[in-house]
């Protein structure tokens, strides 16, 4: 058993907390030999939830657990943080503007790379479920100049995971015989994932349906799953949230399978034409613990229109928050 990592989790008392703390604690995030010490952020309305949550965390008596503390100070929260799940952002209320919804997340995601950066441990990995998510993260890592930019990531893990059950259901076959599976872009409509790398039982996904499925059913059924949950539960996915952020996690600190990757959106080094600098989700796997993007896939023109379309709106969202100062 190893020194306890810290694991701090912001928007720790809404609903994907609830499904993330107890898995981060009973050891799935980081594995069974590792301790947690867990740091909960929330605005100071919701601090009295998170102390709620933290004593059920407590009645678990999880052997890995070794402290909880609860704050509404970033500074704090971040303090020696290892691991910052960045769970908490400003949702997109009715007849919001992008422009608004983007400052009210500035002002969130501005501070906590700032308390990142001046607190957090050397080796602290970052990833951003609070949406929108992708410019999120590039607004925490602009503000945190000390820490190396890769450090700050976005999860499309749970549209990836969406993506392999959806064709695994098509195909009827076990999730397991799926791999090399891609979601390319941002976290939102504009995604694409990818069934031209994807394999299943070893041979390309796309030539095993139909075009139109891939084109009409596929690609919008990944991409509008989140609204389709709502509509089914009455809520927005959260259990299958904390899940890929579990999984996103999981992966970057102990490595992604042989012969297989998996979807993140971390900084772009400008490969397969993608805008330098923005924070955009690509194929990757993880090599000593750093995400890799994979290189030398063929795009094709279809893929290539849906890969520059997301990328587009990237560009835009990280315009619009320049125009607002933001960074
Ligand atoms: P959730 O826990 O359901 O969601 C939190 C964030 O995750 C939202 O921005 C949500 O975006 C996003 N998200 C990303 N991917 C998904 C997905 N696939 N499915 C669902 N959500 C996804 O929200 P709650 O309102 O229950 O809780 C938020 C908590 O954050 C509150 O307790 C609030 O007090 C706290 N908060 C904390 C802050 C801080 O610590 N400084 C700052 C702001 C809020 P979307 O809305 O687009 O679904």
């Amino acid at each position: 058993t190893s020194s306890p990592v810290t694991v701090t989790v912001t928007g720790a008392a809404g609903q994907i907390g609830y499904a993330l703390l107890f898995r981060i604690a009973s050891g799935q995030l980081l594995g069974p030999d590792t301790p947690v010490r867990l740091r909960l952020l929330e605005i100071p309305q919701a601090v009295k939830a998170a102390e709620g949550t933290a004593m059920e965390l407590d009645d678990c008596a999880f052997p890995l657990l070794t402290g909880i503390d609860i704050t509404d100070n970033a500074n704090v929260a971040f303090d020696g943080t290892n691991v910052a799940l960045l769970v908490g952002a400003r949702p997109r209320t009715k007849g919001m503007e992008r422009g608004d919804l983007l400052e009210a997340n500035g002002g969130i995601f501005a501070p906590q790379g700032k308390a990142i950066n001046d607190h957090a441990a050397d080796d602290v990995r970052v990833l951003v479920v609070g949406n929108p998510a992708n410019t999120n993260a590039l607004i925490a890592q602009s503000a945190a100049p000390d820490v190396p930019a890769e450090r700050f990531t976005a999860m499309t893990r749970l549209d990836h995971n969406r993506a392999i059950a959806q064709l695994a259901k098509k195909l009827d076959v076990p999730v397991t015989e799926i791999r090399r599976m891609t979601i390319w872009g941002n976290h939102s409509a504009t995604q694409y994932p990818d069934l031209f790398h994807a394999e299943v039982g070893g041979k390309t996904a796309a030539e095993q349906v139909d075009e139109s499925w891939l084109r009409d059913e596929f690609i919008p059924t990944v991409a509008k799953r989140g609204a389709a949950i709502i509509e089914a539960r009455g809520a927005s996915s959260a259990a299958s949230a904390a899940n890929a952020a579990i999984d996103h996690v999981y992966d970057w600190v102990n490595g992604t399978p042989e012969g297989d990757w998996t979807s993140a959106a971390i900084p772009s080094d400008g490969s397969y034409g993608v805008a330098e600098g923005i924070i955009s989700s690509f194929p990757v796997t993880s090599k000593n613990g750093k995400w890799e993007i994979v290189q030398g896939l063929d795009i094709d023109e279809f893929s290539r229109g849906k890969i520059d379309a997301s990328v587009a709106e990237l560009v835009e969202e990280r315009e619009a928050v320049k125009g607002l100062g933001l960074f």
